[in-house]
């Protein structure tokens, strides 16, 4: 039982003799115990249980499970939000005065976290171009890098990421490598047979896939070394708040124990049982979905690309995109629902486009089971001028579209009809 199809259907969850087939929601705090040993054991990690639910749960775990067998992971942590996950990931290894090393081309939030909030407390990022020389972005990195971080496709810039030059820089100065892999899912490219230590998603997206739950996931790769350099200190020496801990000594699992017990016991991010319940009901789905995103894409790609009104198309299945190689080298199986494009006339014309939509809604959300479309520009970068704008490789005619998994004949209807009335 190793395919991926089949994992996302049947992996995290093995009931015992009588028990529900389906994974159930254990809305429970708490869990009794006999003794106070047993529940002592727990503490000290002696024994696998559940004793707290902003700890673990057992509807959680399921999830937490399933993508630790499609990541290839050692163990996984689900967050209340994708910015939960990526935060505590980042504090898991980073204190003040440590530097993390970012592509530019992430998620707006992720890079709001990185440039402003983190700063605050002392962790400083130095971003880089995902497209810059191997040389240019390893000139970054220096004795205090705690991570290099990137997404496998970026938002909402459809930038492939270019995996071999990364994880080359990242194995070679011993730094922990994290991608967040929201766009693509395990479902058609899994990081850590590439070089990534640790993995993150925002579960809002295609996870869930119906824009029903929030979440994150942290996925621990179980792959880094923390003993090969003297870089992570923190691994290396007794943790005063856990009794003397040495993390390091946990072996692959000592990243995800950490996040667990000190980062989630502290900072208490974790994802709730319900919503553990609804993503992981979603992403048996996932591959079919993937699937059908993927290839809904590449047919609206290509329409836009024709289309007269159309002034440029980014999506990694044209050929002459400039991420063509790179999407065919990685993304083989397929390249998710994500596009951008700018249609002629600038600002207003794209207004004008989305509301001539009919089927097609303008939403703030992206990557789930229907189709949607965004204009950053008088959005969600409204503040920004038209200079920082282009800066970061946002046009003002750029509309963001997430293809959905209706009929791509209906989708191309909606997005004909209303360039013709423009
Ligand atoms: C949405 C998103 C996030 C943030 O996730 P939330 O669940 O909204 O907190 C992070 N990374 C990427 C690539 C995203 O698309």
């Amino acid at each position: 039982m190793s395919k991926i199809d089949t994992l996302c259907v049947q992996a995290g969850y093995e009931p015992k003799n009588g028990e529900p087939r389906v994974v159930p929601i254990v809305q429970s705090t708490t869990y009794a115990y006999d003794t106070a040993s047993g529940l002592a054991d727990l503490f000290d990690l002696k024994a696998d249980g559940y004793f707290y639910t902003r700890l673990a749960n057992p509807t959680v775990s399921a999830l937490e499970n399933k993508l630790t067998a499609l990541d290839g992971g050692v163990c996984a942590i689900a967050c209340a939000s994708g910015m939960s996950a990526t935060l505590l990931a980042i504090l898991n290894v980073c204190n003040a005065g440590d530097n993390i090393v970012s592509a530019n081309a992430i998620y707006g939030g992720t890079y709001n976290l990185f440039s402003i909030t983190l700063k605050k407390y002392g962790i400083e990022c130095r971003f880089f171009n995902p497209d810059a020389p191997q040389e240019e972005i390893e000139a970054l990195v220096d004795e205090k890098t705690k991570v290099i971080f990137a997404e496998t496709l970026a938002n909402p810039t459809i930038v492939v990421l270019d995996f071999d030059k990364i994880s080359a820089i990242a194995k070679k100065h011993k730094v922990l490598f994290m991608v967040d892999n929201t766009l693509v899912t395990p479902a058609l490219f899994r990081p850590i047979e590439y070089g990534a230590n640790v993995v993150l998603y925002s579960s809002s997206k295609y996870l869930d896939g119906h824009a029903v739950a929030l979440g994150g996931v942290i996925v621990d790769g179980g792959n880094f070394d923390f003993t090969a350099t003297n870089r992570y200190e923190e691994f290396l020496v007794p943790d005063e708040s856990y009794h003397g801990l040495v993390y390091s000594t946990l072996g692959a699992t000592a990243f995800g124990v950490k996040c667990r017990v000190q980062m989630m016991r502290d900072l208490g991010a974790i994802m709730s049982p319900q919503n553990a319940f609804l993503t992981n009901l979603g992403m048996e789905t996932l591959a079919l979905r993937m699937a059908r995103h993927s290839e809904n894409a590449k047919r609206v790609a290509k329409f836009l690309s024709t289309h007269e009104k159309v002034e440029w198309v980014k999506h990694p299945s044209l050929e002459g995109d400039k991420y063509y190689e790179l999407g065919k080298k990685y993304l083989p199986d397929g390249m998710g629902g994500m596009m951008s494009f700018g249609v002629k006339g600038g600002s207003e014309k794209a207004a004008e486009f989305m509301e001539k939509l009919k089927m097609i809604k303008i939403v703030t959300h992206v990557a789930d089971a229907r189709s949607c479309v965004l204009h950053p520009a008088s959005t969600t970068h409204r503040q920004l001028s038209k200079a920082d704008l282009e800066a970061i490789g946002i046009a003002d005619n750029l509309i963001r579209l997430s293809v959905g998994i209706e009929s791509a004949d209906d989708i191309i209807a909606d997005i004909k009809n209303a360039l013709e009335n423009i």
